[in-house]
């Protein structure tokens, strides 16, 4: 960690009173937030938030993460920008707003894209890294670019009504692809332009972020690591997840294979490789329906059976697929079922290895089920 200034002003004395009361702060706290970088990354609903109460908390270097100009559909959630900076860069606008939010904190414009060529030098200069981005493939580019550099990601996620938040920090508990280890297949999962979003919804999360950001600089409290907070504000319930670190994991397991970014768009973009042996959610309805010998195994993590569940089915996760092979009836038809059907075709490919014959996987993985089949089934 960096030198902590040894003092506040008069002035900021003054403007964080309120902090300097909680025992939890007070002055050496107030010096942790000075002397504290955070980069956020994307200047919408997230980040709106997100800046505007790191900036009046007092957090001395704020980065900010931003190539988009602001239009006016942004305006229903993304609090930082007002009706008069429509058409311009969102980067100024923010930057506008958080000077005048707190002069006394230093901001740090990047006007790109992030990507793999520019992440680890931006991300690397910071203490933590808030991710307020909207798309698989800037999101898997902001974990692996974290865990590389060493540094906690507060991640946050938005759509429709519901959100996630948690803290990936690979040194202390799982990263983003310890709990998502395949992005969905391209178009799958819609996004917020296409499917809606509560305009208070990214409020609710991105203040969640900004908690855990302040947070992990005063180095206090119990933060979201290994921990995965699921919002529903139509019912008004937050739940949470236990998360576990993947010690196959290929970015921050024992054995990593990725050592350096990748390319993230052709990672999200790539579907998975075509194969008659598959079958539709419907599909498969029909077969259940008719008594057909089919038997469904499921082969995720065991968390996710907590959030979702196929009835009748055999689970045993895509990792002990090849030491349980035993255990599944050969002379059934096997239909590999998993999120959205990438890790079951693996386990597809797996079990044909073994001799196995008569195996369909299920595109589209229980996801599908839920949107064609069984709207009960609770999509994540
Ligand atoms: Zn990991």
């Amino acid at each position: 960690m960096k030198t902590v200034p040894s003092h506040l002003s008069l002035s900021e004395l003054r403007r964080y009173g309120r902090h300097l009361t909680l025992p939890e702060v007070g002055e050496p706290g107030q010096l942790r937030l000075k002397a504290g970088r955070v980069l956020v990354v994307g200047a919408g609903g997230l980040g709106s938030p997100l800046a505007m109460y790191l900036a009046a908390a007092g957090v001395g270097t704020l980065g900010l993460v931003d190539f988009d100009a602001v239009e006016e559909s942004n305006l229903q959630r993304q609090i930082v920008h007002g009706t008069a900076a429509i058409g311009t860069p969102k980067l100024a606008s923010m930057a506008a707003r958080l000077r005048d939010i707190n002069p006394n904190v230093t901001l740090e414009l990047h006007a790109v894209r992030l990507d793999r060529t520019n992440a680890l030098a931006i991300i690397g200069g910071y203490d933590v890294v808030a991710d307020g981005t909207d798309n698989f493939a800037t999101r898997y580019l902001v974990n692996d670019a974290c865990v590389l550099a060493g540094k906690p990601n507060v991640y946050g996620s938005i759509l429709r009504f519901e959100g996630q938040a948690s803290v990936f920090d690979a040194a202390r508990g799982p990263c983003y692809r310890c709990v998502f280890p395949e992005p969905p297949p391209p178009g799958i999962v819609p996004s917020c332009a296409e499917a809606g979003v509560l305009g208070v919804l990214p409020g609710v999360i991105g203040s969640i972020q900004a908690t855990e950001a302040i947070k992990i600089l005063l180095g206090s409290g119990d933060t979201l690591v290994g921990r995965l907070l699921l919002y529903d504000a139509m019912e008004m319930r937050f739940r949470e997840l236990t998360l576990k670190k993947n010690p196959g994991c290929p970015v921050c397991g024992d054995n990593p294979t990725i050592r350096e970014l990748i390319d993230y768009e052709s990672f999200c973009g790539t579907q998975p490789a075509a194969d008659a042996a598959t079958v539709s959610a419907r599909e498969l309805a029909g077969l259940l329906a008719r008594g057909e010998d089919v038997v469904i195994v499921d082969v995720r993590e065991p968390f996710e059976l907590e959030i979702a569940a196929f009835p009748g089915a055999l689970h045993v996760p895509l990792g002990q697929i090849p030491a349980r092979a035993g255990e599944l009836p050969a002379t059934s038809t096997l239909v590999l079922a998993c999120h959205r059907g990438q890790r079951s075709q693996k386990a597809l490919e797996i079990l044909r290895g073994r001799g196995f014959t008569r195996l369909r996987n299920l595109t589209g993985g229980i996801d599908a089920w839920s949107r064609e089949v069984d709207p009960a089934v609770p999509r994540y």
